[in-house]
């Protein structure tokens, strides 16, 4: 018999991955609580495992310190498996409806089905908290998942592969490594979830294949976060922030602050306070500092370094770059125009550009004009001004005073709106993401009080359905 085409055998081999989970998700391998548990343990056992092999993938890959990988990648994951432990059984416990008068004498609860066979598509940048993170929530929702990591991130993929296969159970979780054609492949099949993260021109394309076949999808994409600060705001410690939440993971962060705005006065006493967080966070040679990390690859460096403008550099600057090494300097940019290319796409690099507006009317109104973004990120001491940007502008999420620190907790539910992405995780919204919420309702035979709603709707009848649907 001929041999078959190369990607005929891909084909087969991922059809039968996806085939395998949905047999023992239809088997009820899934369902139990004990049974999910006993896999986010495993989980966490795994992570504790392989976090020496994790750590040096993500070193390979993106230069992250030890401590920058446990503090944004593996802590991360972690603290999912750890919060999903403590509360899945309150989380499950389905909720009492008010199914109102119409309906009495009946009884309601919300039930959190498991949605079944899902797929989790991860990018680079935080490879190990975005692929698994998201598979905590897919186990304790009770679904079997298709794991599909970055192959921009090559080292971490193949540490996350061996993690997977090694300490969890193939009837819940598979890994597919590989790039567009394994991914294509897997987007043919046919998923009851598609969660996938990344930008918004790979949205497109799932979101496309996934209405082939009805599947709903989470959508977790990026765009430009941009930053406001206020006049009379801390600038010192304003400054740590903004420097510490766009320089971390060399600026290859997605809700990194992307752009700073603020009014010409602040933005040049702003200055010389940055300059000194750069150094008090990274020392005088970010190059030599241990917590500096590189782009993920030569491409995506020499991409960022085309929208970098050296006359308006007052930090950093293509000179500085060592694209052998995959080094870009901690690069501020002042006087920036709202034209300049560096403002025409998500940066997703160590480049701080700084742009001037009247005043929080302008910064409001900029932000407005531009796609929702991923964050928003406000200094001021300000309430009302804090109450405006809530109420004024959209955004997947708004974080006054701080940057990135808030993606961190459980507690919160991460996620976009509009080009920023749609639905969002972490915590009990993870489970939620994860779950179909399905009505039971019961109302007992007799007394048949549903005799009201049926025909013929005689002149008393329907005074009283009046009534009662007021
Ligand atoms: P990427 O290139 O790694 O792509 C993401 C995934 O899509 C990968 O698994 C990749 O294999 C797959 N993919 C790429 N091209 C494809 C194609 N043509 N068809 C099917 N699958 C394909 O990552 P990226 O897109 O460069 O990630 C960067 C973007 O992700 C930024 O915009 C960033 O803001 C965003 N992001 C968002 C979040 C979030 O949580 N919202 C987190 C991280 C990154």
């Amino acid at each position: 018999m001929p041999t078959p085409p190369a990607d005929d055998a891909l084909r087969a081999h991922l059809q039968a991955d996806v085939s395998a989970l949905r047999d023992s998700f239809d088997a009820g391998t899934t369902r139990g609580l004990d049974a999910r548990r006993a896999q986010l343990e495993a989980l966490r056992r795994g992570l504790r495992h392989e976090e020496p092999a994790l750590v040096r993938a993500l070193a390979e890959d993106l230069g992250k310190s030890r401590t920058e990988s446990l503090l944004t990648e593996i802590g991360v994951a972690r603290q999912e498996i750890t919060e999903a432990l403590k509360h899945l059984r309150s989380w499950l416990r389905p909720q009492p409806l008010r199914l109102g008068p119409l309906l009495a004498p009946s009884t309601g609860r919300l039930h959190r089905e498991p949605l079944g066979t899902t797929l989790i598509i991860a990018p680079w940048n935080y490879p190990v908290n975005l692929t698994l993170a998201p598979l905590v929530a897919a186990i304790a929702g009770g679904n079997t998942a298709v794991l599909k990591p970055s192959e921009v991130a090559p080292a971490t993929s193949a540490a996350l592969a061996h993690l997977v296969r090694t300490h969890l159970d193939p009837a819940w979780v598979r890994v597919v490594e590989g790039g567009v054609e394994e991914t294509t492949i897997l987007l043919e099949q046919r998923f009851d979830l598609i969660f996938y993260t990344g930008s918004a021109r790979v949205g497109r394309i799932v979101a496309r294949a996934a209405a082939e076949h009805l599947t709903p999808t989470i959508l977790e994409l990026g765009g430009k976060s941009p930053v406001f600060v206020d006049d009379g705001v801390d600038l010192a410690a304003a400054a740590r922030r903004i420097v510490w939440g766009k320089f971390t993971n060399a600026g290859q962060t997605c809700i990194a602050p992307d752009y700073l705005m603020a009014t010409p006065e602040t933005a040049r006493a702003l200055v010389p306070h940055l300059l000194r967080a750069v150094r008090s966070l990274y020392g005088r040679s970010p190059r030599r500092a241990a917590d500096y990390g590189r782009m993920v690859s030569r491409r995506h460096l020499e991409r960022v370094l085309a929208l970098i403008d050296d006359e308006r550099c007052v930090l950093g600057g293509t000179a500085e770059a060592d694209p052998d090494a995959r080094y870009l300097p901690p690069t501020i940019m002042t006087d920036v125009d709202w034209d300049d290319p560096v403002m025409a796409e998500e940066i997703f690099g160590p480049v701080l550009p700084i742009l001037t507006v009247d005043g929080p009317d302008e910064a409001i109104a900029r932000i407005r004009a531009g796609d929702q973004p991923l964050t928003l990120y406000l200094f001021s001491r300000d309430a009302d001004l804090e109450e405006r940007f809530a109420a004024e502008t959209s955004s997947g999420s708004l974080a006054l005073g701080l940057t990135l620190a808030h993606i961190g907790t459980p507690g919160m539910p991460f996620g976009g709106v509009g080009e920023s992405g749609t639905g969002a995780y972490h915590g009990r919204a993870g489970l939620e993401a994860f779950t179909h919420a399905k009505p039971v309702v019961r109302k007992p035979l007799r007394p048949d009080t549903l005799r009201l709603v049926y025909p013929p709707y005689t002149r008393p009848r329907s005074a009283l359905l009046r009534r009662l649907l007021r």
